[in-house]
């Protein structure tokens, strides 16, 4: 395994910074005086990489003066490797260029960040065999928890890319229709079922026309985010079925603001578990497509200390991305630059590895204990979720930043 890479940005070089050398992860931010533009995370500053462009550090085409980063994805794996080994080098101890490039560094705290890039189109999938099995056996029984499909297809729905915002983004409660179990008939209301999904985001930085290979799909993926996909359990109960999530999943997703490269994870590959069952010939790995990334959530009432609720990794998943992603364009699905593809929640074997209320209250069953003496169920007004991840090196880690929101009230119509 690598070890830690060293920067003459000295917050770059500690076992506990998200954003060590070997990171690199690639962000949009402004500041005070100027509005939003590329940067990379170093440490605890941002490298303006529009201006370091500008200067002639380095040449995309243009693409680093956008304010996002769906041009220079485009650009392909090629000059993805190329930026990548340039910003390397540009950022080591002992850069010649270092005086030079100490001038477009702003720190993080002086920052804010926006969407990185703008999301073409969202699916979210149902990967993660803990959380079929837990959400099978509360939505259906635990006889028939998993249907028939799912150890042969990843399961997904097409969600909505206008829904999908950057950490920071307060959410509101939603209202919805809503029917208690027993009544003839719903009601119109506040979700009182509302919840959080910890998962994983795969960010396509190659368009497709027709289908792809499984190794195709890994190649397009151009990295990764954290992704929380906000769910109202009491509108998903009652309007799922024939043809799968619709309201209760489209109020909002929060995603983490930096984009962490395939690149910077390739050390940290592996395999998705053994097959239950054989998969189809299309949907087979020539190599491992998971990556040991661990991630946790936390939960803090408005104005309280934050109590972690579960603690699991991304590679609890039976399915990669790389596999979402040939699955995908196998009906000829053509896929965008800057699609987003979320894992689904990630839940492990044990209760403290579930990945969302809904599993750890046993759909509100068993409240959970807060370290501030409260209780949950599902997510109270004043809340703030936070999501966070990091894949563990020797002596680095390579981290995603925090993904995090805040549930306001539901908006009183006038
Ligand atoms: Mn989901």
């Amino acid at each position: 395994m690598t070890k830690l890479l060293r920067s003459w940005v000295v917050s770059a070089n500690t076992a506990e910074t998200d954003f060590p050398l070997n990171n690199l992860p690639y962000g949009v931010f402004s500041t005070e005086n100027d509005g939003p533009r590329c940067g990379v995370a170093i440490g605890d500053f941002v490298l303006d990489v529009q201006a370091s462009e500008k200067a002639g550090f380095f040449d995309f085409d243009g693409t680093l003066q956008a304010p996002n980063w769906n041009a220079f994805m485009a650009l392909g794996p090629e000059r993805w490797a190329q930026l990548r080994a340039r910003l390397s080098e540009l950022l080591a101890e002992g850069s010649p260029d270092r005086s030079i490039l100490g001038a477009f560094l702003t720190a993080q705290a002086d920052a804010t960040l926006h969407m990185p890039f703008q999301v073409s189109e969202y699916t979210d999938f149902y990967s993660s065999r803990h959380h079929a099995f837990n959400v099978g056996s509360l939505f259906r029984d635990p006889e028939n928890a998993l249907s028939p499909n799912w150890l042969h297809i990843p399961i997904g729905y097409n969600g909505r890319a206008s829904s999908v915002v950057v950490s920071g983004t307060d959410i509101r409660r939603p209202n919805g229709q809503l029917k208690a179990p027993g009544s003839d008939a719903p009601v119109f209301g506040p979700s009182q079922r509302f919840d959080l999904e910890l998962e994983m985001g795969a960010i396509v930085g190659q368009a497709s026309e027709g289908p792809v290979s499984v190794q195709q799909a890994d190649d397009m993926i151009f990295g990764y985010v954290l992704l929380n996909d906000w769910s109202a359990r009491d509108i998903q109960a009652w309007e799922y079925q024939p043809l799968g999530p619709f309201q209760s999943k489209a109020t909002a997703t929060t995603i983490s603001p930096w984009i962490v490269t395939k690149a910077a994870l390739e050390p940290f590959r592996t395999a998705t578990p053994s097959r239950e069952v054989p998969l189809l010939p299309y949907l087979q790995e020539p190599g491992p497509m998971l990556f040991d990334i661990d991630l946790d959530v936390a939960l803090a009432p408005e104005g309280r200390v934050e109590t972690v609720l579960a603690r699991t990794n991304y590679n609890e998943m039976y399915y990669s991305a790389a596999q979402q992603l040939a699955h995908h364009t196998s009906s000829g699905c053509p896929m965008q630059v800057g699609d987003l593809l979320g894992s689904g929640t990630i839940s492990g074997p044990e209760p403290g590895n579930r990945g969302s209320l809904l599993e750890l209250s046993w759909a509100g069953q068993q409240p959970v204990q807060l370290d501030t003496g409260e209780e949950r169920t599902f997510l109270e007004d004043g809340d703030t979720l936070t999501l966070r991840g990091a894949a563990q090196g020797e002596g680095y880690r390579i981290g995603f930043g925090e993904c995090t929101g805040t549930l306001l009230p539901t908006e009183v119509s006038s």
